[in-house]
């Protein structure tokens, strides 16, 4: 990967490898999200998607996800401007919006750990969709989207 690669080029500009590298592993992208269908406002939950590893936030199957999960929506550098259910401290949406990366990202930290330390990922408060019945998913809603406008 090339030097501070994430300061230098924009993200249609990044490998296969630094854009992967890019993401910090907060697992917040995979909590289950639901639309009211009355005011379209929409809800995220404290449950991670069946295949989240919480323990880790990695996904217990990248490679085969979109077979998996259909909901699952592959980030591309063309899609980025439409997420704006992602975080902001998402790495993607920091370069994407020419901010630097927190202190706390791996490639800037060289620890993979300290977004867990830190509280930004999801596995201290995120449950399993495998443990909750599908008729609880609103109890269990902590946020409405947008967040940060
Ligand atoms: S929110 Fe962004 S940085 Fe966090 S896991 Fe998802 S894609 Fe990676
Ligand atoms: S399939 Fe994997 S990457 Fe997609 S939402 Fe689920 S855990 Fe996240």
């Amino acid at each position: 990967m090339r030097e501070r690669f994430w300061e230098r080029f924009t993200l249609d500009e990044l490998s296969v490898e630094e854009w992967e590298a890019l993401c910090d592993g907060c697992g917040q992208c995979c909590l289950l999200k639901v639309e009211d269908e009355d005011s379209g406002d929409v809800a995220v939950l404290n449950v991670a998607c069946e295949l989240l590893d919480i323990g880790s936030c990695r996904c217990g199957d990248y490679a085969n996800r979109f077979a998996k999960v259909p909901d699952c929506t592959q980030l591309t550098p063309e899609r980025v401007d439409d997420f704006r259910w992602l975080p902001k401290s998402c790495a993607y949406r920091r370069v994407h919006e020419g901010r630097k990366l927190a202190r706390w990202h791996p490639l800037i930290c060289g620890d993979p750990q300290r977004v867990h330390r830190k509280g930004i990922s999801v596995a201290s408060f995120a449950v399993s969709q495998r443990d909750v019945p599908e008729d609880e998913l609103d109890e269990h809603i902590i946020a409405i989207l947008p967040i940060d406008s």
